[in-house]
């Protein structure tokens, strides 16, 4: 095999992918790069995870099978790229590590100092924050300027966006390398500046924590709110809905780096948000948020 870095040491093309946290975006992010052909060693805290996120690969690529998108042996040979690994010891070969665990600064620094002892030198290390400064999780590395912010939507099959956001520190090869290998998955790329929350999260996220407000305040119940922006502004989802889709607590985290981030009280996080999150009603992942799913049809919890 030719050796794959080039004379600064980065990486020259990407083979091998990590990630990191097999929540719903670690898996999303797993079922996309496995189905254009790379090998994946996903990592998480513990096993179960890892399992639970194999398992809803599987179900969204016989989706994909039965709406013809995709090659059933397609399919099970992606699968069969995916590895469970609980050690960073595995990420010796990768070229690639996407961090996609929780929306927590302390988490992520804690990962990347454990992280980059095991990495060769030109491998290239991205995270999947939505809203956490890029340069300063560059800073917590031993490589910043082999350090991007690759964002991809939610849900990551269905969604064609990936925001890439290049730290103060970010390199011009960093930075084209990760641009072609986004561009692989056959998603496609808008740049944003290193400020909280980045682009999409920086108009969508207040959209939301205004929709909890109204609620808090009375203006509407949860199904009117919906119901509201359905149908009034033709948006696909109601914002709770989409608040309870994205995880309470990555929009809470979110709202409340915008407001430290941008100290504008604008930006103040909803305190029935808050209550929600302190409930520990996180959304679709908890099987409650602003709606109960637990039963056969979602039911709004006020
Ligand atoms: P999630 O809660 O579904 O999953 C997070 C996973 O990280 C969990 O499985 C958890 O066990 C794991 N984890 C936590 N600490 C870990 C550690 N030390 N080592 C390994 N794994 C660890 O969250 P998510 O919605 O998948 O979000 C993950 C990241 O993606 C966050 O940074 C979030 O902001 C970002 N993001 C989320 C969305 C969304 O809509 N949910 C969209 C874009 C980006």
């Amino acid at each position: 095999m030719e050796p794959n870095d080039n004379a600064d040491g980065l990486v020259t093309a990407i083979h091998e992918v990590g990630v990191i946290g097999a929540g719903q975006m670690g898996g999303g992010i797993a079922h996309v790069v496995a189905l254009a052909g790379y090998n994946v060693i996903l990592n998480d805290l513990e096993r179960a995870r890892f399992d639970g996120a194999i398992e809803i690969i599987r179900k969204n690529m016989t989706r994909q099978v039965s709406r013809g998108l995709i090659e059933s042996d397609e399919a099970e040979k992606a699968i069969g790229r995916i590895s469970f690994s609980d050690s960073f010891k595995a990420f010796g070969d990768s070229d690639l590590v996407l961090e996609a665990a929780t929306e927590d600064e302390s988490v992520k620094r804690l990962i990347f100092k454990d992280l980059c002892p095991h990495l060769k030198a030109g491998a290239i290390v991205g995270s999947n924050t939505s809203s956490i400064s890029i340069t300063r999780l560059a800073a917590s590395t031993d490589r910043p300027e082999q350090f991007i912010g690759i964002h991809f939507m939610n849900p990551v099959p269905l969604m064609q966006l990936v925001e890439l956001i290049r730290g103060i520190a970010t390199g011009d090869p960093t930075f084209t390398l990760s641009r072609a290998f986004v561009e692989t998955l056959g998603k496609t790329v808008t740049v944003s500046e290193d400020f909280p929350a980045f682009i999409v999260n920086r108009i969508l996220l207040p959209m939301i924590n205004e929709a909890v407000y109204t609620l808090y305040e009375g203006v509407g119940t949860v199904d009117g709110i919906d119901k509201a922006m359905r149908l009034g502004a033709n948006h696909p989802m109601g914002p709770l809905e989409l608040a309870d889709f994205i995880g309470l607590d990555t929009c809470l985290s979110v709202m409340q780096v915008l407001y430290e981030g941008l100290a504008d009280t604008k930006y103040r996080p909803c305190p029935l948000l808050v209550k929600y999150v302190e409930a520990g009603w996180l959304g679709r992942k908890t099987d409650r948020g602003f709606y109960d799913y637990r039963g056969d049809t979602p039911m709004p919890t006020r």
